[in-house]
């Protein structure tokens, strides 16, 4: 079960988070008002139109951007930069391909300065938990999307982040090879209870993955609803009597986003008039808790 981490203190909380990007070309509003609170251990999964902000709130929340508005709170504490607690995985998986993937893994924490025995204990160890270990001796070109991926993910885990951002690390992989590595991916994140906010376009990828799918409108990017997916783990198939519905009400939630009151009542205020660019309906925050008991 997710918990709230020391104190009760939300691992993460975001308070009104804004981000305007200012350039030669003008300003662009990619992110309005955003509140979200994530328990430690909690797995979140955000789904939203292109270009709504996704990505950038994860920047944000790695501290690689800064915010325009608003306050985000890591462990309580404000977030004002890069920090090894909030490690951001990207679509490419970014890997030396000098190295092998035993190397490559441990690279991190050579550069953390840690020594040969224990880092190579540690990258062991995490090479087994993505079912990579008999590939320690492969070099990047010799393996698969898939695999390339997985070596990302193991990278990123041997630094033990308390925090993951994943942003689409599985959007350009087939739909079998992504099935697997949703296993895989419930597997390391059950056996470590790192805290995920994972960033995908793909529905169902989402309702599998997630403790909870926060919808975002159009850019910028307000989240319209937040589903929690109550549904055992590991989930090892899409066939759960009742996820085609879940999967379907986040659809028609995307083809329609819909704000909340406080959103929309505040907008009107604004006059900023962004509800021109989204089709607007009047509903209090909704969930669908309870829809799928495990
Ligand atoms: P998403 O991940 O949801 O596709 P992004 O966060 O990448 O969306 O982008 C949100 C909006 O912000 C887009 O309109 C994009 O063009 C703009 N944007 C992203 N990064 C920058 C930047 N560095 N400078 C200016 N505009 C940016």
């Amino acid at each position: 079960m997710a918990n709230f981490g020391l104190y009760g203190v939300p691992k993460l909380m975001l308070k009104g988070v804004s981000k305007t990007y200012a350039s030669a070309r003008g300003r662009t509003d990619a992110l309005h008002k955003i509140d979200l609170s994530v328990k430690s251990g909690e797995f979140i999964c955000i789904v939203g139109p292109s270009g709504c902000g996704k990505s950038t709130l994860l920047k944000l929340i790695a501290g690689l951007d800064a915010h325009t508005g608003g306050e985000i709170l890591a462990d309580g504490r404000r977030v004002s930069g890069p920090g090894t607690d909030r490690l951001l995985m990207f679509q490419e998986p970014a890997l030396f391909p000098w190295l092998n993937v035993l190397h490559n893994v441990e690279f991190g924490l050579k550069m953390a300065g840690i020594n040969e025995k224990e880092r190579r204990a540690k990258a062991l160890q995490v090479l087994e938990l993505v079912n990579l270990l008999k590939f320690g001796n492969a070099y990047v070109h010799e393996l698969s999307g898939g695999m390339k991926q997985k070596v990302a993910l193991a990278r990123a885990l041997v630094m033990e982040p308390q925090m993951l951002l994943m942003d689409e690390p599985f959007a350009a992989l087939d739909a079998q090879t992504r099935a697997t590595l949703h296993e895989e991916l419930q597997q390391a994140w059950l056996a470590t209870k790192k805290t995920i906010i994972f960033v995908t376009h793909n529905i169902e990828e989402a309702v599998r993955l997630a403790d909870r799918v926060v919808v975002f409108s159009n850019r910028p990017g307000r989240i319209c609803r937040e589903i929690p997916v109550n549904m055992a783990r590991p989930r090892e198939s899409y066939s759960y009597a009742g996820i085609a519905g879940l999967i379907e009400e986040i659809a028609a939630e995307l083809k329609n986003p819909v704000l909340t009151e406080q959103d929309t009542a505040r907008e009107e205020l604004r006059g900023e008039g962004y509800s021109q660019k989204v089709s607007v309906s009047y509903t209090a925050h909704s969930s669908v808790a309870g829809r799928f008991q495990s």
